[in-house]
């Protein structure tokens, strides 16, 4: 296990086996930097094998390599833009998941996209359409094109990120702040809908201030030292990955307060 990962561990609220998710078949979206290329190394270090979906092709190769060079978990790249990946590409996604693995048990949306932060009576309308394709349409089309993997699973979890400007709106936030109140919305209805079926858990986190490279966009001024560091969220990723979540449901998470 990673140095930064075994440290942050010690002050983990939850301390999941080695073994939580042997076996268990993990895509993510964003993987090749900040909480998604955490999430992948620490899903792939409690034995996942992660599928990293992300949009530069170098900073996925890294977190490849570090998989295969520190677990014998069976990782693989998606080299995918998700504001412009089409309806066909998420069929074709789906079908090689299944070749491969047979099944998908977690579905990581993470990838998205800040936008300005100016007053929507300034908003430029060409951002808006960007952060809404990435931040919720694509949520939409790849959890669709995904289901047929997820229902192969007899137990898959769909883990939505979120944030604090998706729960109550804060002036200036944009289309950010109302993509997120949409994937919060996209996760109710798609819990409700699948929730007969018993098999596929749907949720959605707020990590809270996390130290990368969106944060430090999105405050310019703070101290990057002063934020937490992405492995230090990670005991909440494993917990709503993994078999122990299985039964909860609660559909809204926070990694500053939940309880495993
Ligand atoms: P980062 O910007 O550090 O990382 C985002 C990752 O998503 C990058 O790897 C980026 O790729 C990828 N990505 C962005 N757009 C696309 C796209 N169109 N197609 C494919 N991949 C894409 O963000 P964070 O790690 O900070 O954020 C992760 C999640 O957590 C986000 O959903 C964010 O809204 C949420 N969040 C973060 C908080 C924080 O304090 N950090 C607080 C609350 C919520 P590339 O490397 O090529 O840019």
């Amino acid at each position: 296990m990673r140095a930064e990962l075994a440290a942050a561990r010690a002050n983990w609220r939850y301390q999941p086996t080695q073994s939580l998710l042997d076996g268990r078949t993990i895509l993510i979206t964003g993987a090749g930097d900040g909480i998604g290329r955490c999430a992948a190394l620490t899903c792939a270090a409690y034995g996942a094998n992660v599928v990293l979906l992300g949009r530069s092709q170098a900073k996925l190769d890294a977190v490849f390599d570090e998989i295969t060079t520190t677990t014998s978990t069976d990782p693989t790249i998606v080299p995918c833009d998700i504001e412009g990946a089409t309806v066909e590409a998420y069929a074709e996604l789906n079908t090689q998941i299944v070749d491969h693995y047979g099944r998908l048990d977690g579905l990581l949306h993470n990838a998205s996209m800040l936008g300005p932060r100016v007053p929507l009576e300034f908003y430029d309308a060409t951002s808006w359409l960007r952060v809404m394709q990435v931040n919720v349409t694509a949520v939409f089309l790849l959890t669709q094109g995904l289901l047929p993997a997820l229902r192969q699973s007899a137990d898959a979890s769909v883990v939505i990120t979120s944030s604090s400007v998706g729960r109550a709106g804060r002036a200036y936030w944009g289309a950010y702040a109302v993509s997120k109140f949409a994937a919060e919305g996209f996760a109710q209805v798609l819990a409700d809908e699948l929730a007969h079926e018993g098999r596929i858990r749907v949720t959605t986190l707020n990590p809270g201030a996390t130290r990368t490279t969106m944060r430090n966009a999105a405050y310019p001024a703070e101290d990057p030292m002063t934020v937490p560091t992405p492995e230090s969220r990670m005991d909440i990723y494993l917990y709503l990955l993994g078999p122990d979540a299985r039964g909860r449901d609660e559909i809204q998470w926070d990694a500053k307060d939940w309880q495993p």
